[in-house]
């Protein structure tokens, strides 16, 4: 199942699911309660093999407009007369409650999603707590923001299955601590840790009708999205979505966030600290299977190092392992649907027969459930299609740069602007770097970086609307933009 280059072998580390306790189905979330929906069901597997975990509803036309209705009263008799100070503390406990099971959310999130136990303890629910924990800090001091302390409304907010219980943390915490209501829709293959969520809503006492789940595929999105009943909405997804969500609100009142895709360059220079550079390099295009919309998936290196940087990379790259999510020593994880899989695998065989030159390590993979080794493209152009578009998954392409210039130039060659990576050991680089990058987050000497308190967000195809800080404030308050 893991790889056979390392020098020594890792007794298996599995965590228990004995924690996680999954129905054999569930309902819709709608005015504080699991009820039956109206539509059909579907099931949501283990990525990681195949198995049926739960038959989960699919919400039709009428149970959105069930949930929007309760979100609405919710709004109007609750939620937005409550004072600020009464809103905080249903966010800190909801905060702790996150805390408090987080050993079972993360267990459930590698589960459903496939991404590796230590990832999803580590990063996944202690940032999601974090979010909820900033916010809450928020929800009394609005008159501060500079955007004023009016909500909005009800937002229909719709999440992407890479992280799934940490983008409804994203979305919820500034939404509830502005004072609107929420109806959420997390992705088709990846609904359990949002319906959780539900349950840890119920365990807070969150009035009924302040956060409604509602899960199914694109269709139950679509019909969110253009509910007349939302103010707002809030996606995280493809590109392609996005547009589509653009032109169904354009003309109306709705207010939009959009965090579409990325396709980041992360650029290292001749005097970076390379051992530190290749760690970012691993952990830019490798973490979370590189299902990261801010994924560092084009490595800019300058020429003169370019060899050096390559042979590191690889042997560095022979010592991860892939395979089981639950083993504590896992590194690469299941790939999220095997929809996914197909695209990875069509990507790079496009990469390949365009002339760039393919390498992944000698990696066992398991037979059952949806796997990709890690890969790495050389002698990529910016006319390669690897270079150009969105792979979604743990897919590296290399080019070089003589200057800083060319870095630039190069870098901001992409219609997207989501991220990028600086790696010098000059302030003064990196201070140029970050004022010419057309980026909305530049990290520097460090890569894949997440804290509540700074803004999250794109340029260009990327989308509008920023998450996270006190920008992500604006997007639920009436003052806001
Ligand atoms: P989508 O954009 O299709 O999915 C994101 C969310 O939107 C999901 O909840 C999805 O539901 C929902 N959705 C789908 N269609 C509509 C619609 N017409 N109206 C409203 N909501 C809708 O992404 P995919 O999951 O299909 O992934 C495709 C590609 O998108 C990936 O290969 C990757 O390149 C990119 N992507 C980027 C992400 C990012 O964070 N930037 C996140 C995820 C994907 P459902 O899941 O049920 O279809």
């Amino acid at each position: 199942m893991t790889q056979s280059t390392s020098p020594f072998e890792y007794a298996p580390a599995p965590e228990s699911t004995g924690i996680v306790d999954i129905r054999s189905s569930y309902g819709l979330f709608i005015d504080g309660e699991f009820v039956d929906g109206n539509g059909a069901a579907f099931k949501t597997i283990n990525p990681a093999t195949e198995e049926t975990l739960a038959e989960v509803s699919e919400a039709n036309a009428a149970d959105v407009d069930a949930a929007v209705k309760a979100a609405r009263r919710a709004h109007t008799r609750v939620w937005s007369k409550m004072s600020g100070q009464e809103r905080a503390k249903y966010l800190y406990r909801i905060a702790r409650i996150i805390q408090e099971r987080g050993r079972e959310i993360a267990v459930l999130e590698s589960i459903d999603n496939g991404k590796p136990i230590r990832e999803s303890r580590d990063v996944d629910v202690p940032t999601a707590a974090a979010y909820f924990f900033y916010y809450a800090g928020w929800a009394d001091k609005l008159e501060y923001s500079g955007y004023g302390s009016t909500s909005l409304g009800v937002a229909g907010q719709i999440i992407p299955w890479n992280f799934p219980l940490l983008m409804l943390a994203w979305k919820i915490a500034p939404a509830l601590a502005c004072g609107n209501t929420v109806v959420l829709k997390p992705a088709e293959t990846t609904p359990l840790t949002a319906l959780l969520f539900a349950e840890i809503c119920q365990q807070a006492d969150l009035p009924p009708g302040v956060v409604n789940i509602i899960t199914g595929a694109g269709e139950t999105g679509q019909s969110l999205v253009e509910h007349p009943g939302i103010d707002k909405v809030a996606f995280t997804g493809s590109t392609g979505v996005g547009k589509s969500i653009a032109r169904a609100i354009a003309g109306t009142e709705k207010r939009a966030t959009l965090e579409l895709g990325g396709k980041a360059a992360n650029i290292v220079f001749e005097d970076a600290p390379i051992d530190q550079a290749i760690e970012g390099i691993v952990n830019g295009i490798f973490f979370n299977q590189g299902h990261v919309c801010c994924a560092g998936s084009r490595l800019l290196v300058q020429e003169s190092i370019n060899d050096e940087v390559l042979d590191r990379l690889k042997r560095r790259m022979s010592t991860l392992r892939l395979g089981d999510p639950l083993d504590k020593n896992t590194d690469i994880g299941a790939i999220n649907s095997s929809a996914q899989l197909t695209r990875i695998r069509e990507l790079s065989d496009i990469g390949e027969s365009e002339g760039a030159g393919r390498w992944s390590p000698d990696c066992e993979l398991p037979d059952r459930g949806f796997w990709f080794p890690p890969t790495v493209f050389t002698g990529v152009t910016q006319a390669h299609r690897i270079a150009r578009e969105e792979i979604f998954g743990p897919v590296l392409s290399v080019l070089t740069f003589r200057t800083p210039a060319e870095a630039i130039a190069k870098a901001n060659n992409t219609p997207y602007g989501l991220s990028a990576g600086v790696w010098t050991d000059k302030g003064s680089r990196i201070l140029q770097m970050a004022n010419e990058l057309r980026a909305g987050v530049v990290w520097a000497n460090t890569f894949n970086k997440f804290d509540p308190t700074s803004p999250f967000g794109g340029y260009k195809e990327s989308g509008y609307g920023r998450e996270g800080g006190r920008h992500g404030l604006a997007a639920y308050l009436k003052g806001g933009k």
